[in-house]
């Protein structure tokens, strides 16, 4: 058996900072693959990860399983840093049949290279590695539990919170503990786990974060984050995993149980922004939700306009649905650098302003005119302020900005960053304060019922919007006390 070293600490600083980014973040992607013959799982398991990049940017890391062998590489940085052709190397061995990935962005744990993912610990049921997206809002009670019955924990993630307690249960099978388990952590999460023979997907109750299934047409089985990962690695998709529902993939096949009562809750954020628009989650098209969302915005907030501009690339789809509905010319008006990426550091805090031009140029066809502008979010305003302004350097006469989420005033306990409630415009100013301080020509959000319509589940998780967490909140404390807490800051 051959095992990568554990990691060391702190070799790289946290480089989330470089994005630049004004948009919450998703915190994570995870694939998990078994297929009944030895296969080149290191490049399979690759090619799923790097279609789940855009679900985190700050780690990843790759687990591949089979005979009598494991082998792990994980490290910080992109999926393209990561896994050069030597590292894939490392992970190849004849008899691979199972794997996991992870792409990594942290809201729990600092991005440190040891709170990477996969994780992997040695238990009375072999080597088990496990991949997290999400949070469980009781973690750090179970943790502490744990310490006190002498339990040693190499990192501060939430997964090994997880793995411990499956390894916990000695006298239970791997799919009876993790059974067991699903029913005491608590939150937002899914989860994939795996030995050298299986794989295991789950996702909590109210199926907060997304996890599908797909199958090889040759035979074997994928569990990933979004459908955009099965369809880069050839496999047909099956269906998403249920609230509440563990899922084994082995030789014998997909064997499912559903654990937990499903009270289904999904985040309207991955229909708003996260997924990716070329797939569908729980039975609802990401890119049709999204025009319908420009659609039900341009009923809700009507413009006097000329034209109508998506900022790239997250709000182009709600662009095109609001100028199919208001009649109003849809046109590039913002082109996009294709190189303008996460690794540009600003060289000093007073060229900062210089990142969004660096990703964002206004086209001629602007000038003269009055611009809607459709953008999916608005987190600290100021990202908003600077498109706004390139519009108008560049002649636009008016513009008015239409955002297809309503106001986001609460953090995220599930696994997406947010920021800060004291950073979150709308937390402590009206939709009046932010049109002034971004310079738009009029402001306004889809209602949270608009946006309810356009997804078109019975419910989904608004939290963020209204402050009701479906799933709780972190170590049993009241919502009222945690946003009290809030209001503090
Ligand atoms: S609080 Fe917002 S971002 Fe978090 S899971 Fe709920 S809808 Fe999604």
């Amino acid at each position: 058996m051959s095992l990568s070293r554990l990691p060391e600490p702190a070799l790289r600083a946290d480089a989330s900072g470089a994005s630049g980014s004004d948009k919450p973040r998703e915190e994570c992607g995870v694939v998990a693959v078994h297929v009944p013959r030895p296969t080149d799982m290191a490049a399979l398991v690759h090619l799923g990860v790097f279609a789940l990049q855009h679900r985190g940017q700050e780690s990843c890391g790759i687990c591949v399983a089979g005979g009598d062998e494991i082998r792990i590489e994980k490290d910080m940085g992109l999926v393209t840093e990561v896994f050069t052709e030597e590292r894939l190397d490392k992970l190849r061995f004849a008899a691979a049949r199972t794997g996991i990935g992870h792409t990594r962005y942290s809201t729990t744990g600092s991005s440190l290279r040891f709170n990477a993912q996969p994780l992997t610990v040695r238990s009375n049921k072999g080597l088990l590695a496990l991949a997290h997206n999400g949070n469980f809002t009781n973690a750090k009670r179970l943790r502490d539990e744990m310490l006190g019955e002498g339990a040693v924990f190499q990192t501060t993630n939430d997964s090994e919170v997880m793995i411990n307690l499956v390894a916990r249960y000695a006298h239970l099978s791997l799919e009876d503990a993790t059974a067991r388990v699903m029913g005491e952590v608590e939150g937002g999460f899914a989860v994939v786990l795996m030995d050298k023979r299986r794989i295991l997907g789950l996702r909590d109750r109210n199926g907060v974060r997304p996890l599908v299934i797909g199958a090889f047409r040759e035979g074997g089985y994928v569990f990933a984050s979004e459908p955009a990962a099965l369809h880069v690695m050839g496999a047909s998709f099956v269906r998403d995993v249920r609230p509440g529902e563990l899922v084994v993939a082995d030789d014998d096949g997909l064997h499912t149980r559903q654990v937990l009562v499903p009270e289904p809750t999904p985040c309207a954020f991955e229909w708003i922004y996260f997924a990716r628009g070329d797939g569908a989650l729980d039975g609802v098209q990401v890119h049709a939700s999204r025009v319908r969302m420009g659609e039900i915005l341009a009923q809700e907030a009507p413009a006097e306009a000329d034209m109508v501009v998506g900022v790239p690339d997250s709000g182009l789809a709600a662009a095109l649905g609001y100028a199919r509905c208001s009649g109003i010319p849809y046109d590039i008006g913002l082109y996009k650098s294709p190189y303008a990426g996460r690794s540009f550091i600003a060289p000093s805090p007073h060229l900062r302003d210089q990142k969004v031009r660096l990703k964002l140029a206004p086209t001629e066809a602007v000038a003269g005119r009055r611009i809607v502008l459709v953008d999916d979010s608005i987190v600290r305003g100021t990202t908003s302020g600077r498109i706004v302004q390139l519009l108008r350097d560049a002649g636009a006469s008016e513009v008015h900005f239409r955002v297809s989420s309503p106001p986001i005033r609460f953090p995220c306990y599930y696994g997406i960053d947010t920021a800060a409630r004291k950073e979150l415009a709308a937390a402590s100013m009206g939709v009046e304060t932010i049109r002034q301080r971004i310079g738009a020509d009029s402001l306004h959000f889809i209602s949270e019922a608009g946006l309810t319509r356009a997804i078109g589940l019975a419910r989904t998780c608004l939290a963020c919007f209204d402050g009701r967490y479906p799933a709780g909140t972190p170590d049993g404390a009241s919502e009222k006390e945690q946003l009290e807490e809030f209001a503090l800051d």
